[in-house]
């Protein structure tokens, strides 16, 4: 379809989305024009269904999480959705404008892959179902151990898209981890045109042939994709949470193929009609997931509010750092965190602390991985998606009910992930073991057989 030149220029900017009046970057006028050709349509952004809102953007329909408030724009009380907040109001006042028309075509691109590394064995295996997924609109699960090194396994499966001129999503619950592969997609793909969108950044390419994106930004998106990888499908809050399907489902094309990563998929994914499921039971490296230990400590809450830091921790970091390895401990919650480090602090303990809403938290993190703290405690936040050097690591109060078998197995997954550091040491520190620690283990135990490792 031919557009006049304004009309290019809107298309550009909102084909493929759904968004309110104030995230165009446009002028008023262009926005009119594109609603008068009916290239736009404007649709309410919150719907009453029966005597219930329903918001449009994220799928929420729980009355719980929509608010009334005097509204400044339509002078009346309005009610707003609450769940997606994060990316702008939506009220009952407001529309969500979204493109219509054809879609503005993406070229086809050949041989855009630079990277030029090996696949394993299982690795391999997997790359050839990603591509035959790609061609035949499948629905794949890629269940691959934890280090299996599940990002090589799209780079084919993803040339093989951009040389049809398909748009690709790769959705995940994680700002941290868009940050990490963003970098490594812009090396692989070079001449592809990449995205990155996590809560606070800049959509620089709104037409980008690649979108790697936080689920709440993956919501902007209406019909916009004919491959939407979904990365650590099973992760918290998501794996509870309707609005990652809702988002997805309106993110993609009516015939787009759709891939689930994941190391430790739920039983709901698992039994997914029509589910073609391809298993990597062996880390990239060749060597076996490091088997955790459980190590009793005592009542550590008690020990912590007596301002003490449980014995065997305290003789666990010590070992390690006489060794000099980096230093990885998890703490069920953000008030264990401050109360152990400070403790760390009064026994002039280097270290920093990272949780979920912490401001400093991407800068802690990169001085842990570039090794100049060699200690960071931790809440779950970093279980998944992180890659530190030979680093060793510690749970402290591993019977918690946060630390889930899939929390546990992601934990234990952090672990020996290079080759040049392939193996370490990894213990739960705990007050009663829980089902969830066993089952962690007995799951890591039944990869490493399956993978052929005794
Ligand atoms: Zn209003
Ligand atoms: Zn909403």
């Amino acid at each position: 379809m031919k557009y006049s030149a304004h009309i290019q220029n809107v298309a550009q900017h909102l084909h493929g989305k759904r968004l309110l009046h104030s995230e165009i970057p446009l002028q008023n006028e262009l926005i009119k024009q594109a609603l008068k050709h009916g290239y736009l349509k404007a649709e309410p952004g919150l719907e009453m269904i029966g005597r219930r809102w329903t918001c449009r953007r994220c799928g929420n329909d729980d009355q719980t999480l929509f608010s009334e408030h005097h509204c400044a724009r339509c002078q009346t009380t309005c009610s707003y959705c609450r769940h997606c907040l994060l990316l702008g109001k939506v009220s009952s006042c407001q529309q969500l404008y979204l493109w219509i028309a054809p879609q503005v075509t993406v070229p086809s691109r050949q041989e855009t892959l630079q990277w030029r590394g090996d696949l394993s064995p299982g690795q391999k295996k997997a790359s050839e179902a990603v591509i035959k997924a790609t061609h035949e609109q499948q629905e794949l699960l890629v269940w691959a151990v934890c280090g299996a090194g599940k990002t090589e396994v799209l780079f084919h499966g993803l040339e093989a898209a951009f040389s049809q001129g398909k748009r690709v999503l790769i959705a995940t619950p994680r700002t941290d981890v868009v940050k990490e592969l963003y970098p490594r997609f812009m090396q692989s793909f070079p001449n592809i045109p990449i995205s990155a969108l996590y809560g606070g950044s800049k959509d620089k390419q709104p037409n980008a042939q690649l979108v790697l994106a936080t689920t709440h930004q993956t919501m902007r998106f209406y019909k916009a994709f004919d491959l939407v990888v979904i990365d650590e499908v099973d992760a918290f809050p998501f794996s509870y949470d309707k609005s990652l399907q809702y988002a997805v489902h309106h993110a993609k094309k009516e015939c787009a193929s759709t891939i689930y990563l994941s190391a430790t998929p739920s039983s709901s994914l698992l039994t997914t009609p029509n589910l073609t499921v391809m298993k990597i039971s062996r880390r990239f490296h060749g060597f076996p997931l490091p088997v955790p230990r459980f190590q009793w400590c005592g009542n550590w809450q008690k020990a912590l509010r007596k301002m003490k830091l449980p014995h065997v921790l305290m003789t666990w970091i010590k070992a390690h750092q006489q060794k000099k390895k980096p230093i990885l401990l998890f703490v069920p919650s953000i008030s264990t965190l401050h109360l152990v480090s400070s403790l760390l602090t009064e026994k002039s303990f280097v270290h920093a602390s990272v949780h979920a809403d912490d401001p400093n938290r991407h800068q802690a993190v990169q001085a842990f991985r570039d090794q100049n703290i060699p200690l960071l405690v931790t809440t779950t936040i970093l279980e998944r998606g992180v890659t530190f050097a030979d680093v060793q690591v510690a749970v402290l109060g591993a019977e918690q009910d946060i630390f889930t078998e899939a929390a546990l197995v992601q934990i234990a997954g952090r672990v020996g992930r290079k080759v040049e550091a392939p193996a370490g040491d990894i213990v739960f520190c705990h007050y009663g073991i829980s089902q969830a620690m066993r089952a962690a283990r007995k799951h890591i135990e039944a990869m490493n057989s399956e993978g052929g490792i005794k």
